[in-house]
């Protein structure tokens, strides 16, 4: 469910036409529906209330400050994969200790400052990275709350590119490697071994692979207890599957009764990383059709929205579904949806069958609020789109468009 919808003839974000946003802060722009990320937030947390847990917002989905501070007073932790999403929590105001770190590089300067901000749990990868957090927390007279992150070599049956708990990926630790990781950190000084991970990948639609994964993570957990550790959370990654086109993944509900079920008198506190299943719907990528053209082939739209704005059609051959914001009741026809990027993978939709839309129509790509604009770059010197954040019938820029100067100034500045 989400607050983007038809009323009176066109799309409304909330109670806000969008063709109102669209001529007030132009286009390509990222529409997000705050009662939607309420919502599905609300949704998600409340799965899990038979269980200790804390619901980590996976800030990679979507790092907008604004955004992680609206989730932030909603009691959600923060679970981040570098140095600059700390310091986007931070500055979102969600404190250290509702903070965890996963990611199989991380570098001194981005632990040093973990540890500065006393976060709640280092997901460690590896037996280096374990090693360099003893170190740097010795140097700093700290003690490290760490995980291991275990690989449990499941199938999550998604798109190879995020698939993540597989034995051929670079993520995590087999059980063997891990079980000797523990018994490294149970010795080193500076870390306290009070954690267990998996993440096995993104955009799952059954619950399989996650219960797979959590039985195995488990079975693991009662040979690390035999051993004497004491953990005391369980991470279980985020992952969750949305509805794009015709998917149909489990509601967060039967997901946070099967995994309670199976943590019931285990005394694990659970930890969560869900992004895409509280952003994805959140948010609409908004564009503006620049020309459109039929060769003898094909059928093309030509928006002013493309692969540098939103690059998963491009990357993982992903749907999105594109629809009119004002339905103009015309012929439907086949085309591709392209942007003005010169590379033939910037399309944002392909062979799709469309109301023939014309010069200056307004175009709304849905489930673009995770990994959208995170994943947006300047590639072909394009600024990057602006961000409005929805709330009722109110509407605030949460991040201005760049301009033609923010594109060059690291350049003409680079001595500074
Ligand atoms: C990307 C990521 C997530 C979030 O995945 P979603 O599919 O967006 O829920 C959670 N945890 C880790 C470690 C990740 O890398």
């Amino acid at each position: 469910m989400h607050h983007f919808q038809y009323r009176n003839g066109e799309l409304h974000a909330e109670d806000v036409p969008v063709r109102e946003l669209a001529s007030r802060y132009g286009t390509p722009l990222y529409v997000y529906s705050a009662a939607t990320l309420r919502r599905h937030f609300q949704a998600f947390d409340s799965a899990f209330t038979g269980v200790g847990h804390l619901t980590c917002y996976s800030v990679k989905a979507n790092s907008n400050v604004h955004l992680l501070r609206l989730l932030a007073e909603m009691g959600a932790g923060m679970d981040i994969v570098s140095g600059g999403e700390m310091h986007r929590a931070l500055a979102a105001g969600v404190p250290g200790q509702r903070i965890v770190y996963s990611g199989v590089g991380k570098q001194d300067d981005e632990i040093r400052a973990a540890l500065e901000a006393d976060i709640l749990l280092f997901n460690a990868e590896s037996v280096q990275e374990l090693e360099r957090i003893n170190a740097l927390a010795g140097q700093m007279g700290r003690t490290a709350r760490i995980g291991v992150r275990i690989n449990p070599d499941v199938d999550p049956k998604t798109h190879p590119y995020i698939s993540t708990g597989m034995r051929n990926n670079k993520f995590g630790l087999d059980m063997e490697q891990a079980r000797a990781a523990y018994l490294l950190a149970r010795d080193l000084p500076n870390v306290q071994p009070v954690g267990i991970d998996c993440h096995i990948g993104s955009q799952l639609t059954t619950l399989a692979p996650f219960l797979e994964a959590l039985d195995r993570v488990l079975d693991f957990h009662e040979r690390l207890r035999d051993l004497g550790l004491a953990i005391t959370h369980l991470d279980l990654g985020g992952g969750l599957g949305i509805t794009y086109g015709e998917e149909t993944p489990p509601h967060p509900k039967e997901f946070g009764e099967a995994v309670s079920e199976r943590l019931r008198g285990r005394g694990l506190s659970l930890i969560l990383e869900p992004g895409r299943v509280i952003a994805g719907n959140a948010g609409i990528l908004v564009g503006r059709v620049i020309y459109t053209k039929s060769t003898p082939s094909k059928n093309f739209i030509i928006a002013d929205a493309a692969m540098n704005d939103l690059v998963r059609p491009s990357l993982y051959q992903s749907y999105h579904r594109i629809a009119e914001v004002q339905p103009a009741g015309r012929d439907e026809i086949t085309a591709d949806v392209v942007g003005p990027i010169c590379e033939s993978g910037d399309f944002l939709a392909r062979d799709r069958i469309l109301p023939g839309m014309q010069q200056g129509d307004l175009l709304a790509v849905f489930s673009a609020g995770a990994y959208g604009f995170s994943m947006s770059s300047n590639y072909n010197s394009r600024p990057r789109a602006a961000e409005v954040l929805v709330d009722g019938a109110s509407a605030r820029c949460i991040r201005k468009r760049e301009t033609l100067a923010d594109l060059v100034a690291p350049e003409l500045h680079a001595e500074e």
